[in-house]
Order: structure tokens, then sequence, then C-alpha cells
């Protein structure tokens, strides 16, 4: 099975109510699609998102990475020498994260259908059902409390609340979130920078004393500051987890030896895709730190790689945020990875499993 050809284009899907967080506001997925041809007729499928503020990749920056620096390294090559085109597309330019993993995602699609598996199999097997958490967007306190008890009504029984827009508003949202559904539900908190860690400190302390019990905060202070991460993780019980602060390998081998946070939030956008994600689960499990696997506002295209990634490391993968596409408003693809509510299956198919994605535009370059 050789590449002859990538394809790049875009899907839209709006999203049934605005996604907010300390950082940005977001209405609809407006996500680049890759597909690599084989000269087999096999087509794999990748998707990047374009989340600027955070792996600082944009639409632009994508198409340009893509269609210029990474596909033709790649056309020629043979799908079976995986590890060899994972190399090339890490190699093929420094950062673009998430033009990387979008490529990524579409070779490890064909390289599964070339054994006739579900990717995750290749990957190393497991029980393909997981459980997702749900994200309550940062907002008025009553919204907050409404979303979290509707999203416990649809069965979710983890909530990821975002915070880190004022510290004593913060402190209430999540207060009264906590009465509302007190033990129905797991708390996990996402700061999303928000914060300093005298700030995030002071707000952990008021939320222990006050016997509020959180699986976890995440990210609470800026990415770049990783002693200020490591202060909180000294001082509060609740665990800590890293977000924007590790993007691959290095940097979490540089996190858990310094001991900065608990747990390690994984995502395909800041790895750079598959193989960095791999092996930042392999490093996090040789350590005993646990690691949470996320995704971009992304569509079931990207994230059904997540998640069958997600199946094969469920031993150190114990934490699932991969609410995108519960938040579009419909699932742009035929196939693949089945999205209801907070459960989540992958099928026996091929690869990922994606048939076909509608509303693709494609991209004429
Ligand atoms: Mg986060």
């Amino acid at each position: 099975m050789k590449i002859t050809d990538v394809r790049l284009g875009m899907v839209r899907v709006p999203l049934k109510t605005p996604f907010k967080t300390a950082l940005r506001t977001v209405e609809a997925v407006e996500d680049i699609i890759v597909s690599i041809h084989a000269d087999t007729g096999h087509v794999g499928y990748g998707e990047a998102a374009a989340t600027a503020v955070i792996t600082g990749d944009t639409h632009g920056s994508i198409i340009e990475a893509i269609g210029k620096v990474i596909a033709p390294r790649l056309v020629g090559e043979d799908v079976a020498n995986l590890n060899r085109i994972t190399r090339l597309v890490q190699t093929a330019l420094e950062r673009n994260t998430s033009a990387k993993a979008a490529v990524e995602i579409a070779v490890y699609d064909l390289w599964a259908q070339l054994y006739e598996a579900p990717l995750y199999r290749m990957l190393g097997g497991g029980e393909p059902v997981i459980t997702t958490d749900i994200t309550i967007s940062v907002d008025h306190i009553d919204k907050m409390v409404a979303d979290s008890l509707s999203a416990v009504g649809r069965g979710f029984e983890s909530l990821k609340i975002k915070v880190g827009k004022d510290i004593g508003l913060d402190v209430e949202r999540v207060k009264a979130i906590h009465a509302a559904v007190e033990g129905r539900a797991l708390l996990r908190l996402d700061a999303n920078q928000g914060w300093t860690a005298k700030q995030a400190v002071r707000a952990m302390h008021a939320l222990e004393d006050a016997g509020v019990h959180l699986e976890l905060l995440e990210q609470p202070v800026r990415a770049q500051d990783l002693a200020g991460l490591k202060y909180v993780t000294d001082r509060v019980h609740t665990p800590v987890m890293a977000d924007e602060s590790v993007f691959g390998p290095i940097e979490v081998i540089e996190l858990i030896e310094q001991r900065a946070a608990d747990i390690i939030n994984i995502k395909l956008m800041k790895t750079g895709g598959i193989s960095n994600a791999v092996r930042i689960a392999d490093i996090a499990a040789s350590y005993g730190v646990e690691c949470m696997i996320g995704c971009m506002i992304e569509t079931s295209i990207s994230v059904a790689a997540a998640v069958h990634l997600a199946i094969a490391k469920a031993d150190v993968i114990t934490k699932v945020d991969l609410d995108g596409p519960s938040l579009c408003a419909f699932d742009p693809v035929d196939g693949g990875v089945d999205f209801n509510e907070s459960e989540i299956s992958a099928s026996d198919a091929p690869g990922l499993g994606i048939r076909a994605i509608r509303g693709y535009q494609p991209i004429v370059r």
C-alpha cells in the first residue's frame, strides 16, 4: 500500500451551545481535513483544529505546513513502514503540532486498514467502550448550575467545569455546582491558565475547606509557568493536571521529574499525533503517573483517533475528556466511532472506520 496523494479540505459544524473558557469563546468547529490516498484505493482521514491561543496553529499555517512541507515527503511511501513515515512527519518542520497530528491520524488510519483491523487493536487492543466527561462552559452561576444538572440528567457522571475568569466568582460557581450535583457526578476544574499560583492555592483551599471534593484541578496557571504549577501542586490536596504546559514527551519527562503536576492531559493536537501520544502514555505509565485524553474543539474524525488510543492505553489513560463530538450540532462522519452522550464505542471496522464526511469542502491549492 503506497501513498499516492494527500488532499486537504474543511469541515464546518455549528456547536449546540457556545464553548466558553478563560481564553476564548467558540461558536462552531471549523477544522482542516486531511485525506491520504493509497494506490490500493484506500483512504485515511485526519483532522486538525486551529487552536491559535494554545498551539499557535491557524487554518493558513496548517494548510501551508501540510501542503508545502509534510505532504511532499510522504508521496510514494509504503504505509507498512509506519515508524519511518511518522519520523518523516515529525522532522518535516518544527512545532506545527496540529498539522502533524492531522497527517499522522490519516496515516495510522491507513496503516490499520492495511492489516484490516480497527486502530485500537493495532495499538495493543482493549475493551472498545470508554466513558467521557462533558464540559460546562464558564458563564453566570445559574446557567452553569442548569447546564450541570442537564448533563447529569443525560447520564454524564463527570463534569469538567471551566473557571479562571474571576477568582471570587469561580469559587462560588464551583460551590453552587457541587451543591446541585453532589453524589451524582465527579467534578473536574479547568482554569485554562486563568489564575496566578497564589490565587489557585487560595481558591483550592477555600473549596477544600468548604468540603467541596474535586477529582482534579487542570492548568491553573500560565502554560510557561512550571514553577507556579509546582507551587500549586505542592500546596493543595486536589490532584493537579497539566494541559497547556506540556506538549511532547520531553516536556512530560521534565514535568514528572520536577513533580510539577500529578496528571498529564494528552491531546493529539499538542503531541503532533499518535506516535508521540503513545510515547507519553508509556512514559507516564513507567513513572506510575495517570493521564487524561482530551481534545480541542474537534469533530468525530480526529477524536476517533483519540478514542482508539484511549482504548489501547486504558491502563494509564484513566480519564477521558473527549466531548468535542457531543458539543457538535451534528456528527459529520458516516461510520467511525459512535458518540452517544457519555458512552463512546469503537466498531470493528478497519482503521478509524470512517466511510464519508458530510459537508466536506475541498481546498483547491
Ligand atoms: Mg484544558
